[in-house]
């Protein structure tokens, strides 16, 4: 636990900080002020309450339908709101050399989320009015040069977003890349041996090969689907084509390449490219890696360890008959 554990902020301070960010875009008063506006600054859970103060003091018109999820709604600064800011004294801000923002991200060097310091922001932002009886919907992209705080490595964090685009909780939703895009996780020797090898098996560690790329190059969904066509590959060539993956998995089954808990396993990375490739599934990193894991495992039993322990067992000196 840190020793220097962080105060809580209060409303009165959120009351200041969502009145200063609205008079500091107070020039689009058409369009009002969102949660998307001080997503760095406000906890969503904060957000509504601390309008809804900012409204019974006549300081902003807040706008936010009954029932309405957190963070939902929007507000514009009123003159009133205007001449407090302009009439309150510019505080000056002790400079803390010690204090720097942090996130978490994912760590391309380490290839695993990290916290990271924030060495510099910057946001761009567009506005299309899609219906003249809503709110216009603002487009986000963010990018965050931030430093891994555990291998100290540098890298670009872009998330892309937009106020329609919230979860179930109603937190804002984007699309999340990293650069370089290369995750420190190189593919492992034998794979690389088998796919280069003159072996009738060697176009399914090819295809394994490209599905580790697409994974480190962050092109999750691929790989998912990927993940999936190797698995029918590698079931072919060893037990030809048996119609439905089904069919091919009791086939694998029955020829003994795997166990009933590998099939039961296996079902579930089916399932997955399934889904990815027909019901607009979006595997996350972790997910995907777990797929080809479990494909890695199985190939490795059935093209590595197989062969070896055969030879093994044929290396071994008999027992004395007694
Ligand atoms: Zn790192």
């Amino acid at each position: 636990m840190s020793s220097c554990a962080q105060r809580e902020i209060t409303d009165s301070e959120l009351r200041m900080i969502v009145l200063r960010g609205m008079y500091e875009l107070r020039e689009r008063q058409g369009e009002g002020c969102y949660y998307q506006d001080f997503v760095d600054k406000v906890p969503i859970a904060a957000f509504s309450r601390i309008c809804s103060q900012l409204g019974e003091k006549g300081l902003i018109s807040w706008h936010s339908p009954a029932g309405a999820l957190p963070g939902s709604g929007f507000g514009v600064i009123t003159a009133t709101g205007v001449d407090l800011i302009e009439s309150a004294p510019v505080k000056q801000q002790p400079v803390d050399s010690n204090r720097q923002e942090t996130t978490r991200a994912h760590c391309p060097n380490c290839g695993a989320e990290r916290e990271a310091l924030v060495l510099a922001f910057d946001e761009k932002k567009e506005v299309i009015p899609y219906d003249p009886d809503a709110p216009p919907i603002c487009f986000y992209d963010t990018s965050k040069f931030l430093k891994c705080a555990g291998c100290n490595f540098t890298f670009l964090q872009k998330v892309s977003w937009n106020d329609d685009a919230l979860d179930d909780f109603g937190r804002p939703y984007g699309s999340i890349e990293y650069f370089p895009k290369w995750a420190k996780e190189p593919v492992p020797e034998w794979i690389l041996n088998a796919s280069d090898s003159s072996e009738k098996h060697a176009p399914v560690f090819q295809k394994l090969r490209e599905v580790l790329f697409a994974f480190e190059s962050g092109s999750y969904w691929l790989a998912c689907v990927g993940a999936r066509s190797v698995l029918e590959t590698a079931m072919i060539e060893k037990v030809t084509d048996k119609g439905t993956f089904s069919d091919k998995l009791d086939a694998y089954q029955s020829a003994s390449h795997i166990t009933a808990t590998d099939k039961e396993q296996l079902k579930i990375v089916v399932e997955a490219g399934h889904a990815a490739t027909h019901r607009s599934f979006h595997p996350t990193r972790e997910q995907v890696r777990l797929a080809i894991e479990i494909v890695c495992r199985i190939l490795q039993g059935v093209y590595i360890h197989a062969p070896q322990t055969d030879a093994l067992k044929k290396s071994i000196p008999p027992r004395r008959q007694t």
